[in-house]
């Protein structure tokens, strides 16, 4: 080693140690904190941030829930006062759980920076007391190979971070939020096993929109569906989002509303308004929807993406912070409702009355106008890029009252069985694991079964042309036949009355929008002019049954 190289080397250590010690004071920053934010975390960034944290506070636990399709760790923290690292920990204490879960599309990155925050306050900071009253967990980096695709090409268009985001799409290019029917991913497949394990009463998932021009700092969403439990739905829209969206612009001078886009041209002038604002989906592929029709409290956070990032990721944090608040405050009310809604369920299940569920829909407007606030946009240059990105007017806005199509409901329904019937054939296999993975209980006959059982014959299939998230949806019309029928043993069969017979439902129904005829798990079991292999029995008939084994 030359003296050169001494010299060089003398300079390297140095530097070394300051980021080092830099390191170890910057360790509870977060990695947008540290660099202005003009970059995002990194899961080695969390890693670091939990492990800090963890170490600072007992209340802080961290464990995975998962592995990505990559093999990387799917980072779960659970904040409480006392700690807990179970589910029976979770189930002991009686408290309600909040899930938040941020980053299942990596281009939309706030949510896990807002999480680390919040994490840091509840666990050393202002929020504390609120672990006394309330279960926090939060997987901040849900879509974490995503997120590790970090480029500064991706989502260009949004107010930063400027050194780039991660993208959309799983290892797979597979998008998570349409994967909670299907569960193709190994990331959808372990939030659903999390869902089931842990059981969580409210579901929060954060997002950036960067759909219409609007004059709200965050939007939201809640289930979208009126098949789901009317409860449910009027507690989420007429009590939590209404008291959501006034402590938000009162504790915090944050605008908020329900997600929509603005569909129709501004009318010229003197001209009425004929703009309407449209909610997106009822299908439970999406998260909101599918923690709904599981009965559960779910809310979709969208923060705007021509908000420059700073504040986006701070309206997001306002935002989990008053769904924690609220939940604190009205801790029995969300455990009565959400306990309440599954023993309904199962109570009607084993009642006589017909139970309806919807396969077509439209979208609905709400009964009255609502004023809508249609914001303003310019431009500014990406220096990391060179690409224009979009940039909100602040506090530039006109409000114009227009209709609402804020909810879908069904045009058409079925009744839904008290048993769903499937034969005892290899072909039912995927099907079976399916419904295991969605946390289903499913039996089989330990006896002969004569009942009167209801078949649908396929009369048309129609499949899209094009593929969609590596599927060609498939949908059925056909004719149902009810015969007296007797089953074998060893038959499987799906109650109804269970709490997540919905959702067993909506996954069975061969007429269903997203079960599994839809999703091409039925299609090399069907035929036209054939019964589908799902079959029905509509009233409820005493049956000899054990739980699913060796299949
Ligand atoms: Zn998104």
């Amino acid at each position: 080693m030359g003296p050169k190289d001494a010299l060089l080397g003398t300079f390297a250590i140095a530097l070394a140690c300051g980021v080092a010690v830099a390191r170890q004071d910057d360790a509870l920053k977060t990695r947008a904190e540290r660099t202005k934010f003009e970059e995002t975390s990194r899961l080695e960034d969390v890693e670091a941030f939990l492990g800090a944290l963890s170490a600072k506070s007992n209340l802080v636990r961290v464990q995975t829930f998962g592995t990505s399709e990559s093999g990387r760790p799917l980072l779960l923290a659970t904040l409480s006062n006392p700690p807990v690292s179970e589910p029976r920990d979770v189930r002991a204490l009686g408290r309600p759980v909040v899930f938040v879960q941020a980053n299942i599309h990596a281009g939309e990155v706030e949510g896990k920076e807002a999480a680390q925050n919040l994490m840091r306050r509840l666990a050393l900071g202002d929020l504390r007391p609120m672990l006394d009253h309330v279960i926090v967990m939060i997987a901040p980096d849900y879509n974490v190979d995503g997120n590790e695709a970090v480029d500064v090409m991706n989502r260009t268009e949004q107010c930063g971070p400027v050194a780039g985001v991660g993208k959309r799409e799983n290892k797979n290019g597979l998008d998570l939020n349409r994967d909670y029917m299907k569960l193709d991913s190994a990331e959808a497949r372990a939030l659903v096993r999390l869902m089931n394990e842990w059981d969580p009463h409210v579901l929060v998932d954060l997002h950036t929109t960067n759909g219409s021009y609007h004059g709200y700092h965050l939007t939201y969403s809640i289930p979208l569906n009126l098949s789901f439990e009317p409860k449910l739905m009027s507690f989420e829209r007429d009590t939590l989002m209404a008291s959501l969206q006034k402590s938000m612009l009162e504790a915090h001078s944050f605008r908020t509303y329900y997600y929509g886009n603005f569909e129709g041209k501004a009318p010229e002038a003197g001209q009425p308004e004929t703009r309407t604002w449209n909610a997106f989906d009822q299908r439970p592929r999406i998260g909101q929807n599918y923690g709904g029709l599981r009965n559960r409290i779910a809310i979709l956070s969208e923060a705007y993406s021509y908000l420059d990032f700073k504040n986006r990721i701070a309206v997001t944090e306002a935002f989990v912070e008053d769904i924690l608040r609220y939940s604190e405050q009205h801790a029995r009310e969300i455990l009565a409702l959400t306990a309440g809604l599954d023993a309904d369920f199962v109570r009607s299940a084993q009642g006589d009355g017909e139970m309806m569920l919807g396969v077509e829909y439209e979208i609905r407007a709400l009964p009255n106008k609502v004023p809508l606030l249609v914001g303003e946009v310019t431009h500014e240059t990406n220096p990391r890029n060179g690409k224009p990105m979009t940039v909100m007017v602040p506090d530039k806005f006109t409000k114009v009252d227009m209709q609402d199509l804020g909810y879908f409901a069904p045009t058409r329904t079925v009744a839904m069985a008290r048993t769903y019937v499937l034969p005892r054939d290899d072909a039912m296999k995927p099907i079976v694991e399916k419904l295991r993975q969605h946390g289903i209980a499913v039996e089989e006959l330990t006896a002969p079964l004569t009942a009167e059982v209801l078949t649908f014959t396929v009369a048309t299939s129609t499949q899209a042309k094009r593929a969609f998230q590596g599927h060609n949806e498939t949908r059925l019309t056909g004719t149902y036949v009810s015969n007296a029928t007797t089953l074998a043993a060893g038959t499987i069969v799906v109650r109804l009355a269970q709490p997540l017979g919905r959702l067993a439902a909506y996954l069975l129904e061969p007429e269903s929008d997203d079960g599994l005829v839809d999703w091409n798990f039925f299609d090399a079991s069907l035929a036209l002019g054939k019964p589908a292999p799902v079959s029905k029995i509509m009233r409820n008939v005493s049956m000899s049954t054990r739980a699913l084994e060796h299949f």
